[in-house]
């Protein structure tokens, strides 16, 4: 158990747990436990509860004892730490009654990033979120997971535009101290400290701990004084540095993730590789057999049946490769305790294919895993393609990838409104039941009114969070062109398309600017005006990125756009949480087959916001002709076919159909399709369908072989 005095300043007795809820991301997903942070924040201070560890250390005392006398606050307290007590603690679980599990092991989750929270600055993107609703679902499963990744001090990055649009990255650290986090103590009650010898010089690093519910998250840090300045910075920030920096950090996540479960005392294991990032964990297993006598093929033959592997990038030039010249130069001594020759070695990293000699991290994990999966339906048909020559003479539909859709964590992205709704309408155990289509279909029983109600709350909402974003902005003497194109004259009444995702290329947040005259049109109707509101981040080395966040900056701040383009800084969990609740549309038109499954639209679709996509990624399982719109996105020369595809479904099938209202201002035909994307989404795009299936296909057998040791 951990121990919690004395973290915070002062904590009154009656109340003294909240120091514990604080310190577990339980509070991130059950609504009524981030009331009671809402209710000592007090009113209009909402934000300050956004990280409750920082809350009760900044609450003034007096606040927390007028808590401890008032009856109101203490009935909620002792509900939520009730709540709280029975899952944690429950052994009654899915797991435990569906999978056999004799030896009680537990699956280590290895991952590069980690979206769980706008607290934790763990993450880039969607492998991140798929890793954090993963973790939380794993807690309400019953899943004995434990969760292996970073620290990242300095995030990814904190962005703000300049006048002219243009990304910078103002540094941000992480105050280790009023993060829900806390350190991990060894035997001796000493802050665990871990070293590795790979490297010219060891280094060290400390093991922190998220909690998630009953999931213990291990994070590296080795920005500790006993390291020399650059190897202080492996873990600061992701992706970040050249080739080199990149495979240093990948040893530590995976031979150092791998000492921080041996530290812990944990032995048998099944490991779950989120991505190629860590596959040097199967290399430290590996290495762990043959130290206790067995031979290299004895100790692959045993550790491949204990190990998944989930690839999620469908292009080859998205993998991780390194050079020979740089891999010897950390591995050549650790090569020889595997009992094997360089050649051998380097040859379960080679990709056939490439024109020239590499480690390739997916082709290490492809070959070492028993269990390899894809994140969506196409996805699995892409990699099963592109690694086809991995495993020849198999046709294609003979190799070894299977897939397991993405979804997402329902109570992380249900917005809490809508989830009163559905308490009414679908009864009380909807959200224990969620991956259960059939209770969805009540969703026709929800009054349109009442569902159109909530959402045009949540819009409003969103509107008032950005404006009150930007008059932040404007106490920091941000530009005033900055000001005005974050979204200040948004419309509530305006039909509001949202685009938000990292600014990758391939992901063309630019194709609905490809005719600007015809975008101005569609805008600016007088009687049924459009609005579209962006956000993302691009990578700070990807030049392209950052230059197609200017170019809709520049439409943003263009007088002739009237104000319906909004740029908003500073894409993060928050603000999704926004967006995805606030908007009519979610857009997404990302170059095919680029997008491996693509979540934030699953998000919004839970929410009753239809998507609008090309046919790729999970739309092409989820959409079914009545829950939003298609088009097949696959002009590769110069999308203006594309563009066009899309200029003519807004025109004459969205804009006509939502501006269709009734005498209440509803259209019936637009809440048909809220209706259709919301029972078509929540099942079968939940967390919940997508752990259970990691679990019927791949961890019952992978827990069966680890415990044959
Ligand atoms: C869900 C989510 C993503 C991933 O969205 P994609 O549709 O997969 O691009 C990225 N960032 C944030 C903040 C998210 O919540």
């Amino acid at each position: 158990m951990d121990n919690y005095d004395g973290k915070f300043p002062y904590l009154p007795e009656r109340i003294s747990r909240l120091g514990e809820l604080a310190c577990n991301l339980w509070w991130s997903w059950h609504p009524e436990a981030r009331a009671l942070f809402y209710l000592l924040a007090g009113n209009g201070s909402r934000y300050k509860a956004q990280n409750p560890v920082k809350l009760l250390f900044e609450i003034n005392g007096q606040v927390l004892d007028d808590a401890t006398r008032n009856p109101r606050f203490l009935r909620r307290y002792d509900a939520v730490m009730t709540r709280f007590d029975s899952e944690m603690n429950a052994y009654q679980s899915w797991f435990n009654s569906k999978i056999e599990n004799r030896g009680r092991l537990p699956v280590a989750y290895f991952s590069a990033e980690f979206g769980l929270h706008q607290s934790l600055p763990f993450y880039a993107g969607g492998l991140g979120f798929l890793a954090g609703d993963y973790l939380k679902e794993c807690s309400d499963l019953g899943v004995p997971v434990v969760g292996v990744g970073f620290m990242y001090p300095d995030g990814y990055l904190h962005q703000r535009l300049s006048a002219d649009g243009w990304q910078k990255s103002e540094s941000e650290s992480l105050d280790r101290e009023r993060a829900p986090i806390c350190r991990v103590l060894d035997a001796e009650g000493r802050p665990m400290i871990l070293k590795i010898t790979i490297m010219q010089l060891p280094v060290y690093f400390e093991v922190w701990k998220a909690q998630i519910g009953r999931v213990p998250l291990y994070l590296i840090d080795t920005d500790l004084e006993a390291n020399d300045p650059q190897s202080r910075s492996i873990s600061s920030r992701l992706y970040i540095g050249d080739h080199e920096h990149r495979l240093v950090q990948e040893i530590i996540l995976g031979i150092g993730g791998t000492q921080i479960l041996k530290a812990l005392g944990i032995k048998h294991f099944v490991l779950h590789l989120n991505e190629g990032h860590s596959s040097f964990a199967i290399l430290e297993r590996i290495r762990e057999m043959v130290e206790n006598g067995k031979s290299f093929a004895e100790a692959v033959g045993f550790v491949r049946k204990t190990i998944i592997f989930t690839t999620h990038t469908p292009v080859p030039a998205g993998h991780d490769i390194f050079s020979l010249s740089m891999m010897d130069k950390y591995f050549a001594s650790y090569i020889s305790l595997l009992g094997i020759s360089r050649e051998e070695f380097y040859r379960l990293g080679e990709d056939p294919s490439a024109g020239s000699a590499g480690f390739n991290m997916t082709v290490f994990a492809l070959r070492l895993s028993a269990h390899c999966n894809a994140v969506s339906k196409r996805h699995g048909e892409v990699a099963r393609r592109m690694w086809q020559h991995l495993w020849q003479p198999l046709a294609e539909h003979e190799v070894p990838i299977d897939y397991i859709t993405n979804g997402v964590h329902v109570p992380t992205w249900i917005d809490s409104r809508m989830a009163l709704l559905f308490n009414r309408y679908l009864g009380p155990n909807w959200l224990a039941d969620h991956d259960d289509p059939s209770i969805w279909e009540l969703v026709d029983d929800i009054p349109d009114e009442k569902l159109w109600m909530v959402h045009r709350h949540q819009k409003m909402n969103l509107i008032a969070v950005l404006q009150e974003r930007a008059r932040q902005r404007w106490l920091e003497h941000a530009d005033p062109n900055v000001i005005l194109a974050s979204g200040t004259m948004l419309d509530p009444n305006a039909l509001t398309l949202g685009f938000a995702r990292r600014f990758a290329s391939y992901k063309r947040a630019n194709l609905i600017l490809e005719n600007l005259t015809r975008l101005k049109a569609i805008l600016g109707c007088a009687n049924m005006p459009v609005q579209i509101i962006f956000a993302g981040k691009a990578h700070p080395s990807d030049d392209a990125g950052i230059r197609l966040i200017q170019q809709v900056y520049n439409v943003a701040r263009d007088p002739d756009f009237g104000g319906r383009v909004a740029f908003i800084e500073d894409y993060n969990e928050g603000l999704a949480q926004y967006l995805i609740h606030g908007v009519d549309v979610w857009l997404n038109n990302p170059q095919p087959p680029f997008e491996a499954s693509g979540t934030s639209g699953m998000k919004a679709g839970i929410n009753g916001v239809p998507h609008l996509s090309v046919l790729d990624g999970w739309w092409i399982e989820g959409y079914n002709g009545a829950n939003g719109w298609a088009f097949d996105g696959n002009d590769c020369e110069s999308g203006e076919r594309d563009a066009q595809e899309l200029y003519s479904i807004i025109e004459r099938q969205i804009v006509p159909l939502y501006y269709d209202q009734n005498e209440s201002g509803i259209s019936p035909g637009w809440i048909k399709i809220m209706k259709a994307s919301i029972k078509s989404t929540a099942a079968r795009f939940s967390s919940r369908r997508m752990v259970k299936e990691y679990a019927d296909k791949f961890y019952q057998d992978a827990l069966f072989q680890a415990s044959e040791t």
